[in-house]
């Protein structure tokens, strides 16, 4: 097997990162590196900057807008804007409820909602957590009661991701308390414009504002708003889930990631000596990039699985599972490279012209908060250990 690039990918490879050095504005990337707040703008800019070159959703079928890259183009793409240090592209709507309609969606709903998605009309945040209803996903409460046109939404959402700057929020609703509890749930896409929905911040460990509860109250929907069926909606969440796993992986991060590390083993030193020539420390970092170089083939052997077949499968929860566990290593590896440096917390560097002393080396700002902020992706998406339960039951038939 030649896990080499071929010379048209390497060619494919060149072309984005020139495009790149050429579009992604020097001081939008030295924010995202230092690992500073990015205002709103910051990102619909650079999702606009994407789309003009018609490079926003890759993932998409041609006729939608996709670009039709190969799997290995486009992990090429991904890695090429990680390596960048380009923002990231939110994925509520281009890589979670976008393959939910492309699939399940209406003609209307398709021509309406997905040309929305690439201009940057909505910005789409994600309604499924609720108080009582995490892991356990279908005991969610939030009741959708059928009125003539329209549904009438109580309930409440939480932990929803940048909700603050959404217009638009995808929510799994309880249509019906009849039968199993995933058969009463529906989905649907609630405008958040409409009277009786309220966002509440929740400030996060490292004090950033990320996260939100979001609150209905009488909140009318049109049945239109509905994807597919009513009461079907599990297999449809179900379906975005694996989109959603897939991308937690993060390989792409990992891989820069990984790169910074050992910049770091290199410049910091332990009794005299570059820490990476400490062996218990270039063991670990050994271990960690070994096993990110499996995730990443894994990760291609997915990708071109589910371009033949569809979505990616089971197989997502695997990925999910070794590319948060290889993510949050890297972080806790930077964080004891740094020793000492790690423990500062400067909530200033993270603000947008910040140029204020430094404690310790200039890269040591972000990387006790990247170490906890990452601490969510084991957790979101669907834990860890859930993915793990899942594995259980539908790969090894336990
Ligand atoms: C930063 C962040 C952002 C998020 N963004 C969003 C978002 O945008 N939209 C959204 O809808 N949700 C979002 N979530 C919610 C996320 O999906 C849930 O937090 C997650 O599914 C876990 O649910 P829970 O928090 O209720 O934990 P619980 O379900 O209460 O789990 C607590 C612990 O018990 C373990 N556990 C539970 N059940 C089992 C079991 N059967 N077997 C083994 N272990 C088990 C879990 O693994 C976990 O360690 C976000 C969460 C975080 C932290």
């Amino acid at each position: 097997m030649d896990l080499d690039y071929s010379p048209s990918e390497r060619a494919f490879q060149a072309e984005v990162r020139a495009w790149l050095a050429k579009n992604l504005a020097p001081s939008l990337a030295e924010k995202v590196r230092r690992g500073q707040h990015l205002q709103k703008s910051d990102i619909e800019g650079w999702h606009a900057t994407l789309n003009s070159r018609g490079w926003l959703a890759p993932h998409w079928p041609v006729e939608y807008g996709g670009t039709g890259w190969s799997p290995v183009q486009r992990h090429i793409f991904e890695e090429e804007c990680c390596r960048a240090y380009a923002p990231r592209v939110v994925p509520f709507g281009l890589s979670m409820l976008a393959p939910v309609l492309i699939k399940y969606g209406n003609d209307a709903q398709k021509n309406h909602w997905l040309p929305r998605i690439l201009d940057g009309s909505d910005w789409w945040c994600q309604g499924y957590s609720e108080p009582g209803a995490g892991s356990d996903l279908a005991s969610l409460q939030m009741r959708a009661v059928r009125e003539g046109d329209h549904y009438i939404l109580n309930g409440q959402k939480t932990w929803t991701t940048l909700g603050q700057f959404a217009n638009m929020i995808f929510c799994l609703v309880r249509t019906s308390n009849e039968g199993k509890r995933q058969e009463g749930i529906s989905f649907i896409m609630v405008d958040m414009s409409t009277p009786g929905v309220e966002v509440r911040p929740i400030i996060l460990l490292e004090g950033t504002h990320e996260v939100n509860d979001v609150f209905f109250t009488d909140v009318r929907v049109p049945v239109e708003n509905r994807v597919g069926e009513e009461n079907k909606g599990w297999t449809y969440a179900k379906y975005l889930l694996t989109y959603e796993r897939t991308n937690i992986a993060g390989i792409g991060f990992s891989m820069v990631a990984m790169d910074e590390l050992k910049a770091i083993a290199a410049d910091q030193r332990r009794a005299g000596r570059p820490l990476a020539e400490d062996p218990l420390f270039a063991a670990r970092m050994a271990r960690a990039e070994i096993a990110l170089e499996n995730a990443r083939i894994a990760n291609l052997r997915i990708l071109s699985e589910a371009a033949e077949g569809g979505a990616p499968g089971v197989e997502s929860s695997m990925l999910k599972i070794k590319g948060t566990e290889i993510r949050q290593e890297i972080d806790s590896l930077k964080r004891q490279a740094l020793g000492a440096y790690a423990a500062p917390f400067l909530p200033d560097a993270f603000e947008p012209g910040f140029n204020g002393p430094n404690v310790g080396p200039d890269y040591a700002a972000p990387i006790a908060r990247q170490y906890f902020n990452n601490r969510k992706i084991s957790i979101f998406g669907g834990s860890n250990e859930i993915q793990k339960n899942i594995i259980s039951k539908m790969m090894l038939g336990l």
